[in-house]
């Protein structure tokens, strides 16, 4: 079963706000829990949403619309949400990018399908319209750079489309000129998305313009080949002296546009779907730590090569996570003494701060809020 829970049997999809009133009788999980057995995506605090449609944009990619409950609040084009769902028992929790601009209460997000990947195959093969999924507050600072009337480059690899499209198509909605050009490169021409719609834009903002890039056919007039390379990108600074660049995909496609346009140009503006490059890799020599979980008065032991979330999930915790890469900042929670580093940026907290479970490893006994 893909959702959470699936299908509405009569209990009230938009509840008034009587959980206040409530909270006397009824606890948040157990009210969350008979909104669920009667169908509703209602609930006091998490965020649920129902399919409302589906839709192959590509041959790998299935575009979802979802009618969240009133508990998501607003999001900007450029955000991510966390979708939870449930497979074998276990929940399970993948960011994915809006990928539309939100309309009458509705939100989009669209799904590649990643080879031996679970949540994608999940998704693709069992989500049905009617389904509820559980999501996130939405996320992420993409969408910053689009205040400043500069020209804009976009450059989307593969999945990365999905955040850029909806910048562009957002700025559209509101009715502004689009001004710039989009560089999408796709591996194979049958994996394009919103082909029709980007098309649709360029005709109706002659200043705009999509170039598609597929290595994988060099004889089509339609698709431009080549990687995003020094050459490309001194064309690009040439057009757009003064633009502003936004760059979706991969760590090594977003680290390239890094390097080539980060300082150079009006500004930079990056997301990667992939973990970056971790420093330094796993320390060489195994160590453990003991953990002391406060809230729950366990301890454990971790090891000096394991990030503290999978150790934790390792001994049967279940602490609250996201991307998994160090982005979301779903899995932060407070470490009140010792040592850690965070494996991305290299940085250690020594006593009391934030820590993010899913990038961060022990470098001492520590003490953890969980
Ligand atoms: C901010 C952000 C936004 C994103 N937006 C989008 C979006 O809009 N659309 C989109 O499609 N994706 C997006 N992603 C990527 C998405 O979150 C998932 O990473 C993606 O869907 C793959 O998840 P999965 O569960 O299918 O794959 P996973 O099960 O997580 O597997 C990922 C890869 O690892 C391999 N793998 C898994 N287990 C093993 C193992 N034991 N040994 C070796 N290899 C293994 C799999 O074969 C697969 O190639 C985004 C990511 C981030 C961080």
């Amino acid at each position: 079963m893909a959702s959470v829970f699936s299908s509405s049997n009569g209990f009230p999809e938009r509840m008034p706000r009587v959980a206040g009133m409530l909270g006397a009788l009824i606890s948040e999980s157990q009210f969350d829990f008979w909104a669920r057995e009667f169908g509703s995506i209602t609930a006091w605090r998490r965020v649920f949403a129902r399919v409302q449609s589906l839709h192959m944009e590509g041959a790998e990619t299935l575009s979802i619309g979802l009618r969240p409950n009133r508990n998501f609040q607003s999001a900007v084009a450029g955000q991510h949400v966390n979708v939870s769902v449930e497979i074998g028992g276990r929940l399970c929790t993948r960011s994915y990018s809006l990928s539309r601009p939100a309309e009458g209460g509705c939100v989009s997000i669209s799904v590649r399908r990643e080879p031996g990947g679970l949540v994608s195959n999940h998704i693709h093969d069992h989500l049905q319209v009617g389904d509820v999924l559980e999501l996130s507050q939405p996320y992420g600072g993409l969408s910053e750079g689009l205040a400043e009337a500069r020209a804009q480059v976009f450059l989307a690899a593969g999945s990365g489309i999905t955040a850029i499209y909806n910048l562009i198509a957002e700025q559209a909605r509101r009715g502004e000129a689009l001004r710039g050009e989009l560089l999408y490169w796709e591996k194979q021409v049958d994996r394009f998305c919103f082909t029709e719609e980007l098309d649709a834009l360029c005709q109706a903002h002659p200043q705009f313009s999509v170039k598609r890039f597929c290595n994988a056919d060099a004889s089509s007039s339609l698709y431009s080949t080549g990687r995003l390379s020094t050459e490309l990108a001194a064309q690009l600074c040439e057009r757009y002296p003064n633009g502003s660049v936004f760059a979706c995909g991969g760590s090594a496609f977003v680290g390239a546009a890094r390097e080539l346009f980060s300082g150079v140009v009006g500004g930079f503006y990056a997301e990667a779907f992939s973990p970056p490059q971790r420093l330094g890799g796993d320390v060489a020599e195994e160590r453990f730590f003991e953990v002391s979980l406060t809230r729950s008065g366990q301890t454990i032991t971790v090891s000096s090569q394991q990030s503290l979330l999978d150790a934790l999930e390792d001994a049967g915790h279940r602490p609250p996570h996201g991307c998994r890469m160090g982005i979301c900042n779903s899995c932060s929670c407070g470490q009140r003494s010792g040592e850690s580093q965070n494996q991305l940026n290299g940085e250690q907290l020594r006593g009391a701060g934030s820590v993010r479970l899913c990038v961060s490893r022990a470098n001492s006994n520590i003490e953890l809020d969980i």
